[in-house]
């Protein structure tokens, strides 16, 4: 998809360090850090929003949590949260879905 951030960091035109790869998935840092740990891991597919994930992608999807999993390992995280944002009304920035995993810090409940 021309134009979209995350697919050009897929198709390596924009650099950015690679922290995890597979077939499906890539996964890198968040460039404005909202925690010692920010990553973002996405499909490598040009997927607009959560809701635009089709019925025969669920089962692929259902991948992304192994990988946060595998990733919070990784960054040695005790706990972390993982956050989409859908559409403007859900905060969403960069129209190619995204998971953020956030971790390193002791989060505070969102729901006041
Ligand atoms: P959203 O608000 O859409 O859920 O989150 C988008 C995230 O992408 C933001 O946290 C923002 O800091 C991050 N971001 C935007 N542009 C870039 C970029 O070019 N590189 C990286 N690594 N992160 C980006
Ligand atoms: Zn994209």
């Amino acid at each position: 998809m021309r134009d979209c951030i995350f697919c050009k960091i897929v198709n390596g035109e924009l650099a950015t360090d690679i922290i995890y790869e597979d077939n499906d998935f890539c996964c890198f840092k968040d460039i404005n850090p909202k925690a010692p740990t920010h990553l973002l891991l996405i499909p490598k597919k040009h997927i607009p929003t959560l809701n635009d994930i089709a019925e025969e992608e669920y089962g692929v999807m259902g991948h992304l949590f192994m990988v946060a999993q595998h990733l919070s390992k990784k960054f040695d995280l005790p706990g972390y949260r993982l956050i989409v944002n859908v559409n403007p009304e859900g905060g969403q920035e960069v129209y190619h879905l995204h998971m953020h995993i956030l971790g390193g810090r002791q989060m505070k409940s969102i729901f006041g």
